[in-house]
């Protein structure tokens, strides 16, 4: 909204005293308004810059009356002329003024994109960890349920109290067969479980024993003679043994 200068007088109920941000120079008269000049100006508030007011400052040149007017620039974080001046050309430094340097805008929105590249970051590394926690967490609890069966301690209870009753009933059997063979169990000789590698050793001896029996030289001679009453000298069997017997020797 550009100011209305149809009137010289500003209007009294929007008469502000303000004075010249920068230093300036009347272009229809060439007057130099100094930085820091006071005057009375009329404010109006002519729009808005997000959600930060921009007001004009309306006024007439003290010499030859031409309006004038500047406006606040909340973007630049400044003023900027509106009409009927022009700014001197070397502005005035921090140093010279004696005052701070503020930071501008583009530094605060570097800052700014810094800090949500680091939120970016924060985010990211946090679920990662959140992500190692529970998987280390899982695997606990499934390695716990592994080594005790699972469910809640009385079913734990449950079975550790099984597995060794189970072991107790092995040692009494044990103990029962000690005694059956005549053994003392408390003298030293003790019967160990029986395992798959003694029943395959003793199906073993059992088998030799067996051969042992069969081939016994009481058994072989009581054949033999029972053979030789019972068949000719004669014999095919004999006489052919007796050929190859006579041929392997040649
Ligand atoms: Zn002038």
């Amino acid at each position: 909204m550009a100011p209305d200068f149809s009137s010289r007088k500003p209007q009294c109920n929007n008469v502000v005293r303000v004075e010249m941000p920068f230093t300036t120079r009347c272009l229809s008269c060439s007057r130099s308004l100094a930085r820091g000049l006071r005057f009375n100006a009329q404010k109006t508030h002519c729009g808005n810059y997000l959600t930060s007011p921009i007001y004009t400052f309306s006024f007439s040149c003290p010499t030859c009356s031409s309006p004038l007017a500047f406006a606040t620039d909340p973007a630049h974080r400044s003023y900027r002329i509106v009409t009927g001046m022009v700014a001197f050309a070397n502005k005035t430094t921090v140093e010279e003024v004696e005052t701070l340097s503020l930071p501008n805008h583009s530094i605060y929105e570097v800052q700014e994109a810094r800090d949500a590249m680091q939120q970016l970051e924060d985010e990211k590394e946090d679920k990662r960890k959140a992500t190692e926690a529970k998987s280390r967490l899982e695997a606990l609890v499934q390695r716990n349920e592994d080594t005790a069966g699972g469910g809640n301690d009385i079913e734990r209870n449950r079975a550790l109290r099984s597995v060794h009753r189970e072991g107790r009933r092995e040692r009494d059997a044990l103990q029962e067969a000690t005694r059956a063979l005549g053994w003392d169990d408390d003298g030293g000789v003790k019967l160990l479980p029986a395992s798959d590698e003694d029943t395959r050793r003793a199906r073993a001896a059992m088998a030799v024993r067996a051969r042992v029996t069969k081939v016994s030289p009481a058994t072989a001679l009581r054949k033999r003679m029972s053979g030789a009453a019972s068949s000719s000298i004669f014999a095919p069997g004999v006489y052919d043994g007796g050929k190859k017997r006579s041929r392997g020797r040649t």
